[in-house]
């Protein structure tokens, strides 16, 4: 039976913030605790996602992501992945390295801060994989195709640039994409991208479009365990 693949979903590890318009974005640092601790007690083992499906697997891999690059995740995620001998995936918003969620500001949100080249690069020494998040957060599937090219393409491209080592994996903002944001993912040389869609991988999907499981401010310890049962024996 082919081994199947839980990618979980976070964003900020940090405790809720009242102001902002995504609570949904924000894990409790005492709460991500206890996710690792579950995954730990239950034999899972992190692995980068480059690495999906090939000959390194672990008898029962998981695949941390981080979306958006958030300072945070090099002060709260890291040091905790780290007591666990655990390691993240993060995505970043070429564009904004060093700056902030302005995507979000523009329509009214909190501004927090993204994590700088520097920090990028230690991380990155330090065994976090990273991967490209366009280069604006932009919605893909509003965009025209040119557009798309740079920000999923081009992205690459910058990033490569701007921290010195090669970017294999994609993620589509807001799970927005359509088949020309595949086919430009293809393009640029991307192994695999991640969506929004429910559900574990087992190999037999598109690279391109694999699965993932939300993990939210509200995704206490039970639903966390729960989650990842009804994944397993529901697919979903
Ligand atoms: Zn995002």
């Amino acid at each position: 039976m082919a081994v199947k693949v839980p990618i979980l979903t976070y964003h900020k590890i940090s405790p809720v913030d009242k102001q902002s318009i995504y609570p949904g974005t924000f894990v409790p640092p005492a709460l991500f605790e206890k996710h690792l601790r579950h995954l730990a007690r239950s034999g899972f083992e992190t692995m980068p996602l480059v690495s999906l499906f090939g000959d390194s697997m672990p008898a029962k891999p998981i695949v941390l992501t981080f979306d958006d690059g958030f300072q945070d995740y090099s002060t709260t995620a890291y040091p905790a992945l780290q007591r666990y001998g655990f390691n993240g995936t993060v995505f970043l918003v070429a564009d904004l390295l060093g700056q902030q969620n302005e995507w979000d500001m523009k329509i009214g949100d909190v501004g927090y801060p993204l994590m700088s080249v520097d920090t990028i690069r230690r991380l990155h020494e330090g065994g976090t994989e990273f991967g490209s998040h366009t280069r604006t957060h932009s919605r893909l599937t509003s965009d025209t195709d040119a557009h798309q090219e740079e920000e999923i393409v081009d992205s690459q491209t910058v990033l490569e640039r701007e921290l010195g080592f090669p970017i294999e994996t994609f993620c589509y903002p807001y799970g927005s994409y359509n088949e020309t944001s595949v086919n430009l993912a293809r393009k640029a040389g991307y192994k695999f991208a991640t969506t929004c869609e429910k559900g574990l991988n087992d190999g037999s999907e598109d690279p391109l479009k694999l699965k993932r499981i939300a993990v939210r401010h509200d995704t206490s310890q039970p639903v966390f365990v729960y989650k990842l049962w009804r994944a397993f024996r529901l697919g979903r």
